[in-house]
């Protein structure tokens, strides 16, 4: 369904990325990973989802939190991809703090990664995708994009934020064939999330297993992390045809969490 289509996905060496990349080189997209640690690993586990479509798979290390970094990613897209077709604003980090005792630090690193850098992503990608009349930009958001939790101020202020920054996008693109959309998963069990999980196991003096039923407990009706699986189909979803009218939606895949 993608051949020939380039897409960039942030912060996929890793997670629900990672997930979304191999999705969509299962449908033949040329596929650009982002992000930080070891390249090879996922980009065989992205080799693998292509099989033998004949796509290519690029790399950029571009700090996300640097714009300087993001045009540079930009630049060596179109040398090397010729456009950005497909944008997925997926790159985020976390940081749990009560407000009076956030670090400001964590606090602009946060709003940077989870926010700024799909501002400066979708402006330099749209351009291009206003030319051929064709482009998706995806952002993961959160179902902490719809809702709010204690101590994760700079968390629920991006995702909010990148939920507004979407319906904008949408709406200035409206009459053209470029859409964007925002996906807001619950819990996941990706590093990010295995961190809370160690953390809260660590404080209650309780079993990973435990502390995994707990949090899933306190909001996730379903008490099933979503994975990285479901959420790559669902970009899929937004790429297709049957979704070329899907503008500005904040779809969350969460078990029930914002449904309370
Ligand atoms: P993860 O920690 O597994 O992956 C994060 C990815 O972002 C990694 O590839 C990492 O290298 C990259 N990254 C981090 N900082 C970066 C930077 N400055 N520049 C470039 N890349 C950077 O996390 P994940 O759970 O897969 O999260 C991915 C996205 O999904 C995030 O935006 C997160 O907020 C969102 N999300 C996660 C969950 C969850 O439960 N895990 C739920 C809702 C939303």
């Amino acid at each position: 369904m993608l051949k020939g289509k380039t897409a960039l996905v942030t912060g996929s060496t890793s997670g629900i990325g990672l997930g979304i990349a191999k999705a969509l080189a299962r449908q033949g997209a040329h596929i650009i990973l982002n992000g930080f640690g070891d390249a090879e690993g996922p980009k065989a586990q992205v080799q693998d989802a292509m099989g033998d479509s004949g796509a290519r798979i690029g790399y950029h290390s571009a700090d996300m939190s640097k714009a300087a970094d993001i045009e540079d990613m930009f630049a060596y897209a179109a040398r090397e991809f010729g456009q950005v077709d497909i944008l997925v604003n997926n790159a985020g980090i976390q940081h749990v703090a009560n407000v009076e005792s956030f670090p400001p630090e964590r606090w602009d690193a946060i709003i940077a990664i989870n926010l700024s850098s799909a501002f400066h992503t979708s402006r330099l990608a749209l351009p291009a995708m206003q030319k051929a009349n064709w482009g998706r930009i995806i952002n993961v958001a959160s179902v902490h994009g719809l809702v709010a939790s204690a101590g994760k101020a700079a968390y629920v202020a991006a995702k909010h934020g990148i939920v507004g920054l979407t319906k904008v996008t949408a709406l200035e693109n409206a009459t053209t064939g470029v859409t964007c959309n925002a996906i807001c998963p619950g819990w996941v069990l990706t590093p990010l999330v295995q961190k809370q999980v160690d953390d809260k196991a660590a404080q209650l003096g309780i079993s990973n297993d435990e502390a995994k039923k707990q949090l899933l407990g306190e909001k996730e009706p379903s008490m099933q992390f979503t994975t990285p699986e479901e959420l790559g189909e669902l970009a899929v979803f937004f790429c297709s045809p049957a979704a070329g009218n899907v503008r500005g939606v904040a779809w969350n895949m969460d078990g029930g969490w914002a449904a309370q």
